[in-house]
């Protein structure tokens, strides 16, 4: 099989690759290891910023997000019984972001690239790695229904998250990487109840660090940190409600609604940089390169400056031949890249809240 952008995943990085591309005329063949359901049912991000939201729009799958995503103009940040707000487009020339779940943006890209664009994904076809990437012609192998398969391409896009096989197809003495792991991890419930308040609170409390975040008006997503060591198993839904309560002010915590779990879970906090983002013609995008701690919710919003990056780098070589952009992909990715990961370090240290 042959395609000219051969893409390694079909998260929010390799779906609006693929879209933004395929909108330019080029072609595209995603592989993903897991299947169309379990991808779209992956709960995770749900914070967008501006250049997220306009991206896509961009690649015409803004269309619900427009109708049904909440605008906030503002967060609120809790500490010492008290509760401020901060004014977003006051201190950002007018940038506001918007509340919208990663699910539901799966969803919609999936929509737009593969039932109404024909968009090719081979679901359950897992890559195993990438060879000859510093040739004019290099090769995704992969598996499908138990048979060794190759992918030939002009690029290949390695969009497949923090344990993909892109990054790890390139020898050790080739690429540097930057880890930090925090010493606990963030226990995260989602339920059918309407938000405390209609925008964020980030809170700082002496028993550990709170979030009231949310997917809707009806939907809500809680977190509160937890031992590293913590286990889903140890939380009944009112032990979680309890503890939420005790990193609140007073006056929040008597508002919350509480309800049962539609999902628990507890994520490890991690900060991590490969560097360069580019080996010959294979490029990292999205958490493949890059891991930060979702505390500040630039994860899916660093994926798709990726992108940004990517596509344009893409388009204007099979549009006008220039190689230029290619050539500075790694660079203008990184610069924002690292610019977040000091953001999400400093707003995760406990001391510094
Ligand atoms: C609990 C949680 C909350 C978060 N909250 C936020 C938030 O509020 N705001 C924010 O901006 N970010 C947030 N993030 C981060 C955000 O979810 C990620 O940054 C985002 O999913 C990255 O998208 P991606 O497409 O690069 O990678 P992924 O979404 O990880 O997609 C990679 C895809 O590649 C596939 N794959 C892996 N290996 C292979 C293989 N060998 N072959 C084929 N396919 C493969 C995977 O199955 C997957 O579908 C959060 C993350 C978590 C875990």
């Amino acid at each position: 099989m042959r395609t000219q952008v051969g893409i390694i995943g079909s998260g929010p990085s390799g779906l609006l690759l693929a879209r933004l591309l395929h909108l330019q005329g080029i072609d595209t063949v995603i592989l993903e290891s897991r299947s169309r359901e379990y991808v779209a049912s992956r709960v995770r991000a749900g914070v967008i910023e501006q250049g997220m939201a306009d991206l896509l729009r961009e690649a015409k799958a803004g269309e619900r997000m427009d109708r049904e995503g909440l605008i906030h103009e503002g967060i609120n940040i809790a500490f010492d019984g008290r509760l401020e707000r901060i004014d977003f487009p006051k201190h950002t020339n007018g940038k506001v972001v918007m509340v919208y779940g990663q699910t539901e943006i799966t969803y919609d890209l999936m929509k737009a690239h593969i039932d109404e664009a024909g968009g090719i994904v081979h679901y359950e076809a897992p890559a195993i790695r990438v060879e000859g990437y510093d040739t004019e012609s290099p090769r995704i192998i992969y598996e499908q229904n138990g048979d060794q398969k190759e992918l030939v391409c002009d690029f290949v896009a390695g969009c497949d998250g923090f344990h993909g096989v892109a990054r790890k197809s390139v020898p050790a003495d080739e690429i540097k990487t930057f880890e930090r792991t925090y010493p606990f991890g963030w226990l995260g419930i989602l339920s059918d109840v309407p938000p405390v308040k209609e925008e964020l609170i980030y809170a700082n409390h002496e028993r550990g660090f709170a979030l009231c975040s949310m997917r809707s008006h009806t939907r809500s997503r809680y977190y509160v940190q937890c031992a590293i060591d913590d286990k889903v198993e140890n939380w009944t839904d009112d032990a979680f409600w309890d503890e939420l309560g005790r990193r609140l002010p007073p006056e929040t915590a008597e508002n919350v609604t509480t309800g049962p779990r539609l999902e628990m879970s507890i994520t490890p906090l991690h900060s991590f940089v490969a560097e360069p983002l580019r080996f010959g013609r294979l490029f990292l995008a999205g958490d493949a390169g890059h891991i930060v701690p979702p505390t500040g919710a630039k994860g899916l919003n660093l994926a798709a400056s990726d992108i940004y990056y990517l596509s344009r780098a893409l388009i204007t070589y099979y549009k006008e031949k220039r190689t230029d952009l290619l050539d500075r992909y790694s660079e203008s990715a990184l610069r924002r890249v690292w610019k977040a990961i000091r953001f999400s370090w400093w707003y995760t240290s406990q001391d510094k809240l």
